[in-house]
């Protein structure tokens, strides 16, 4: 009796963690402002279309990808690790999907300026002044051909570094060639900023601290830094 009770239990056990790797889910994340709060910066109708057309695409892609290549359960952190073994699908609407859900967070209406604490100082450290990591940052997303992101990112030893990459592929990515943790990120896809600056892509980037929530991205980087 006692040894069936045990069996029941296990069972029952196993169960429970069968549901909690099943319930790994993919949300699709509110907007955490309106479509014009990041006016004049960045207008209404581009949020509108980036938001809910681009950003719903790659996100509905990438659901249908993660059912289709039998990735259910597994964390988007476990897929990026071994992208390269996925099929491109997984790859570019997975990172559209992870990086504009970072993307949207990191601005903020009413926002801008510097960072204050920790990562200032970091910074400061790092690229030798604010003034020059917003150079280099600058650079990196002017520079990045085509589509793509610029991103800053904490590597496993606590260091802070600017990459640039194409298409959707993100840091996290096996594909990365340096690997890290995101903490802030501009999408220099033309998507991103035609309607109001057409070919003036340097005219968004410099545009972009006006609208970078650096809360946020302090917290981003208090989160990643291992102890
Ligand atoms: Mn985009």
């Amino acid at each position: 009796m006692k040894k069936i009770t045990c069996i029941l239990i296990a069972l029952f056990a196993l169960q429970i963690v069968k549901a909690e790797a099943q319930t790994i889910s993919f949300e699709f994340p509110a907007l955490p402002y309106s479509y014009d709060a990041l006016e004049p910066y960045i207008d209404k109708a581009t949020m509108e279309i980036h938001y809910d057309r681009h950003f719903r695409a790659y996100y509905n892609n990438f659901v249908k990808s993660v059912n289709e290549n039998n990735l259910n359960g597994k964390s988007l952190e476990e897929i990026f690790a071994d992208v390269s073994k996925y099929s491109a699908v997984v790859r570019n609407n997975g990172g559209g999907y992870y990086n504009h859900s970072l993307f949207w967070t990191i601005m903020a209406p009413n926002a801008g300026g510097k960072p204050d604490g920790k990562l200032f100082e970091d910074i400061e450290k790092t690229f030798g002044s604010f003034e020059n990591f917003t150079k280099e940052f600058e650079k990196a997303a002017s520079t990045q051909f085509g589509s793509g992101w610029a991103w800053l990112v904490v590597d496993e030893n606590n260091q802070l570094f600017i990459l640039q990459l194409p298409n959707q592929d993100n840091p996290l990515m096996d594909i990365s060639p340096k690997k890290g943790m995101p903490i802030l990120a501009i999408d220099v896809w033309e998507h991103a900023y035609y309607l109001k600056y057409q070919n003036k892509r340097r005219d968004y980037i410099a545009i972009f601290w006006k609208v970078v929530n650096w809360n946020k991205v302090s917290e981003l980087y208090a989160n990643a830094l291992k102890k």
